[in-house]
């Protein structure tokens, strides 16, 4: 029986966004100050920050984000793959390609052959965590349709490799359906509330259970009633006010820590993008900058340090390059949105390989965004798996395909414990290296590779001493043709 749930107060959210005025230098230095000592921030701090509009402030604000960004994460950058199993759905938002009244799309639920050879493709991309996408509609087996996929993903392998986490989005469940959910292995579940503000939520979501804003709301408080100890949450920016959004969301944050013990495990901060049958799409609401989007990721690696920042292919290469050093920690890469996407691909392009053989870019792009391909929105950043790999690497960051922590049991509370004291990048860095150097071997043209192995020795050395003998051996591991080697 649940007995917390979380209630939004959101006069408290109006009184503040009403006082605010711009802040003075000294105040924004002081609340700096203190975000750089990596214990977040409250609210009227957060709001000080988001009044700045002194460019120099703003600089400062940047340049403290990357600080934190810099100690907690090191220049990790962890990699996923969504993949999207079906775009039934019973909802009708408006914002969607899935939605019900899109009567245009074409509609697919993948079959369990489908899902393995979309794994196998990601797998033989270099890909070792995905996660799993749905529409809010399933085949007729039910909830069972989405525990079967996972199942059938853990179990595909594929040359050298494997998909070692599948963490999970698809819509709010009942306790007894997360408590199946736990008992899948999945990684994190997450879902975005897409936006907390009460009057636009219903506005943009007129049929379906996702109608019921409370349902959705305390959805994380019956996951972690379950027993799932990692979830993610997230606003689809552009719907309402994203200083209002950005309140909002550090109030769920606060709630699930103080009443379990752990706040979110993960943020996303999806932008509205163009989507096939959606008006509001192409013309969003309340528009979020580049600026102000720059803004909400420094403050929110500020007032939630320990929390992964998630950045999908949504937004373009030059907007994903700017925001690393702000604060983001996992992207997503390669990416398709259309169930079966992957495969299509590499039908239509006569094979995805790593040299040279990839499609044109155009040529994906139009088949992308196409009605027929059944996608549910536009991507920004349309790059294969290595190039945006080479991308990270030419800007010093270790890509890391890690999933040691949830396999270990290293979660939720356990994590955080690690995580605040600064103790995880004793395992996060040689966990990076070596699952890299995998990527290197297994999968990486030869140009990425040989970049690639230029960067691990530095990696290292840069490294203290505890955490650079273990990457040594965890290397050496792999070179000798281990594999899934962690600590
Ligand atoms: N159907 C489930 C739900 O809605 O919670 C889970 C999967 S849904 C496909 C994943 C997310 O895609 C949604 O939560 C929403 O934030 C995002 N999304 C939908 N339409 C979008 C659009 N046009 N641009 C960007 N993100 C969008
Ligand atoms: Fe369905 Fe989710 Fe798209 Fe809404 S956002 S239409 S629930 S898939």
């Amino acid at each position: 029986m649940v007995t917390l749930s979380f209630t939004l107060d959101s006069a408290s959210i109006d009184s503040l966004l009403r006082a605010g005025r711009r802040p003075d230098a000294a105040q924004v230095r002081q609340v700096l100050a203190q975000a750089r000592l990596g214990r977040g921030l409250d609210d009227a701090q957060v709001a000080t920050l988001m009044n700045i509009d002194d460019p120099a402030l703003l600089e400062e604000l940047f340049a403290s984000a990357a600080e934190v960004k810099r100690t907690i994460y090191g220049n990790r950058l962890v990699i996923f793959a969504p993949l999207y199993i079906s775009n039934l759905c019973a909802n009708d938002c408006a914002y969607c390609a899935f939605s019900v009244s899109n009567r245009g799309l074409k509609r697919r639920a993948l079959r369990t052959e489908e899902i393995r050879a979309e794994v196998r493709h990601l797998v033989r991309q270099g890909h070792k965590r995905v996660l799993l996408v749905a529409g809010e509609a399933y085949p007729r087996e039910g909830f069972r349709y989405v525990l079967d996929a996972i199942d059938t993903v853990y179990k595909v392998k594929e040359g050298p490799g494997e998909i070692r986490r599948v963490n999970v989005n698809v819509a709010p469940l009942s306790v007894e359906e997360f408590r199946e959910l736990k008992g899948a292995r999945i990684g994190t579940y997450q879902i975005f509330q897409e936006t907390y503000h009460p009057e636009t939520y219903r506005a943009v979501h007129t049929r379906g259970p996702k109608a019921d804003y409370d349902w959705r709301l305390a959805a994380m408080d019956r996951a972690m009633a379950a027993g799932i100890e990692d979830v993610g949450v997230g606003v689809l920016f552009g719907l309402f006010e994203w200083r209002w959004e950005l309140l909002a969301l550090l109030q769920h944050a606060r709630h699930l820590e103080s009443a379990y013990g752990c706040g979110p495990h993960t943020v996303s901060v999806p932008r509205l993008e163009p989507a096939s049958g959606s008006r509001i799409s192409e013309h969003p609401p309340k528009p979020v900058s580049d600026l102000d989007f720059r803004v909400l990721v420094a403050i929110l690696r500020l007032a939630l340090p320990y929390t992964g920042i998630i950045m999908s292919t949504r937004e373009s290469a030059q907007m994903r390059r700017d925001s690393f050093a702000l604060g983001v920690s996992q992207i997503s890469a390669g990416s398709r949105t259309n169930p079966g996407g992957y495969e299509e691909d590499e039908d239509a392009c006569g094979g995805v390989g790593v040299e040279g053989g990839t499609a044109p870019h155009e040529q994906l792009r139009s088949h992308e965004l196409s009605d027929e391909g059944g996608a549910q929105f536009s991507l920004g950043d349309h790059r294969e798996l290595d190039e945006v790999v080479a991308d990270l690497v030419r800007m010093e960051y270790i890509p890391s395909f890690c999933t040691g922590c949830y396999r270990l049991g290293r979660t939720g509370m356990d994590f955080m414990d690690l995580a605040k004291p600064g103790d995880i990048r004793a395992h996060c860095d040689p966990n990076a290296v070596s699952t890299f150097l995998e990527y290197l071997l297994d999968y990486a043209s030869p140009r990425t590779r040989q970049a690639g192995e230029k960067l691990i020795p530095a990696l290292m050395e840069k490294m203290d001493e505890g955490p650079r003998l273990t990457a040594r051996r965890l290397v050496e591991q792999v070179r000798a043709g281990r594999r899934d080697v962690y600590c």
